[in-house]
């Protein structure tokens, strides 16, 4: 078995978090190489390193002296450093640090240094070899990832070194410049190197024990998903629920491999386990994985009697499209068809939107209605199940909540509604209480 584990940055945030990485990296044999995000919050006062170079950056764009700032992220390193007894030489790093800055540093290599110095003392604390992620984790030209040198140069490092610990968060271009992959980009890293070796698992060690039935924002001490699918995730990632980015694990969706979400905190909990397909063994018989939802959409409605339904659905969906706005859903009547659309994404321009639908579709009547929310019901087992959707609706209709719009996708694994705004968070604890309990 081979298993690449990624602890994010509340997972090295001190020493004590260093002490239970290396306590869970010793437990399994497996665990082969290590991936590390930058030092982040001990507490929730505190700051994470990356925000901190970010405002290094900042202060240096507007001439005003970022040192403050920098000998405070110099002592999260030598206090992590001296609390371990390790030997790496901050104040060496950190002087050519200063220099280089002082030439001139890009912001991409001044941010990169949270998780390469993080990654530094999580080597020599392990006593694994350090390998960074710029000689092996690649751009093109064109910004985007290049997975297949990426993937090549991970494979030969290992086979080289055996087990290590290699940074997250940055590559480097082909001029040799370091480049930042998005905000929480530790975990694409860790997929890449999953992926790179063909590993059995991606474990992804966060601060939760996986992924929560719903937001506990919302419903109180919801149940955490024991096992669930991509395409559920995908769902739940999109409607708005705080999981990993399906673009952040593809390359490990895409290669088969399972990702495994834990909590360094508490490392005997099993986490979520995620997979492509999964059969059988279900222990319960609760058919709905997850519940998640978002407020900010409108309904846009266009009523045009006996219309060619085809044609103006047609243009309005282009007309959408050059306004680069997608229709979450489509309804259709016989004389009317309607679209809910995020408010967010239009803005104001949703006033030329329905000034260009009217000239071009002439219709009857165009109505507007905001302050919508989505929330979606995911689950697999509800595929093709009778009666789901019935006593959906009926359980938040004894709740006095008014549906406005229904959808559910051809492949079954959603069920989405819209409400009032003012409902959404009763309609996520009517869902949760009659389907999760
Ligand atoms: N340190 C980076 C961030 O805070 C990347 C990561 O944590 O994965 O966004």
């Amino acid at each position: 078995m081979l298993k690449v584990a990624k602890f994010g940055g509340s997972s090295v945030a001190g020493a004590e978090q260093f002490k239970k990485v290396k306590a869970i990296v010793e437990a399994d044999s497996d665990r082969r190489i290590i991936v590390v995000s930058a030092a982040g919050k001990r507490s929730k006062e505190d700051h994470k390193i990356t925000d901190l170079l970010y405002l290094c950056n900042a202060h240096r764009t507007y001439g005003v002296s970022c040192e403050d700032i920098l000998s405070q992220i110099e002592a999260r390193f030598r206090e992590i450093r001296d609390e371990l007894g390790l030997s790496y030489d901050i104040e060496a790093a950190f002087a050519a640090l200063r220099q280089k800055m002082d030439r001139g540093m890009s912001v991409d290599e001044l941010v990169s240094r949270g998780e390469f110095f993080t990654a530094q003392l999580m080597a020599e604390y392990l006593g694994r070899p350090f390998v960074d992620a710029a000689d092996c984790v690649f751009f093109g030209m064109d910004g985007q990832l290049d997975r297949e040198k990426t993937y090549a140069a991970i494979d030969a490092a290992f086979r080289e070194k055996g087990p290590f610990v290699l940074p997250g968060f940055y590559g480097r271009i082909p001029t040799g410049r370091p480049k930042l992959m998005p905000r929480g980009g530790g975990d694409i890293t860790g997929a890449l190197a999953a992926a790179a070796v063909n590993a059995d698992v991606y474990e992804n060690w966060t601060d939760v024990s996986g992924i929560l039935m719903a937001d506990p924002r919302i419903v109180k001490d919801p149940k955490p998903i024991a096992e669930m699918t991509y395409g559920e995730l995908r769902e739940l990632a999109f409607m708005g629920a705080s999981v990993l980015q399906e673009d952040s694990i593809l390359p490990v969706r895409e290669k088969g491999i399972a990702l495994n979400i834990r909590n360094t905190n508490e490392p005997d909990d099993p986490g979520t386990m995620i997979r492509e397909r999964i059969e059988g063994g279900e222990e319960e018989d609760r058919f709905i994985t997850g519940i998640a939802g978002r407020k900010g959409f409108m309904v846009l409605t266009v009523t045009k009697h006996n219309m060619e339904q085809s044609t103006a659905l047609g243009q309005a969906l282009a007309i959408l499209d050059q306004y680069r706005v997608r229709a979450e859903h489509i309804t259709l009547g016989l004389d009317s068809f309607a679209f809910v659309i995020s408010q967010a994404a239009l803005g104001d321009g949703v006033f030329d939107l329905i000034a260009d639908i009217k000239k071009t579709c002439l219709p009857d009547d165009v109505d507007l209605k905001d302050g919508l929310a989505l929330v979606a019901s995911v689950g697999r087992k509800m595929t093709f199940r009778p009666g789901v959707s019935g006593r959906l609706f009926k359980a938040i209709g004894e709740a006095g909540v008014n549906i406005r719009t229904i959808a559910q996708g051809a492949d079954e694994l959603a069920i989405v509604i819209g409400v009032e705004e003012e409902d959404y968070e009763t309609a996520i604890r009517v869902m949760y209480d009659g389907f999760a309990g």
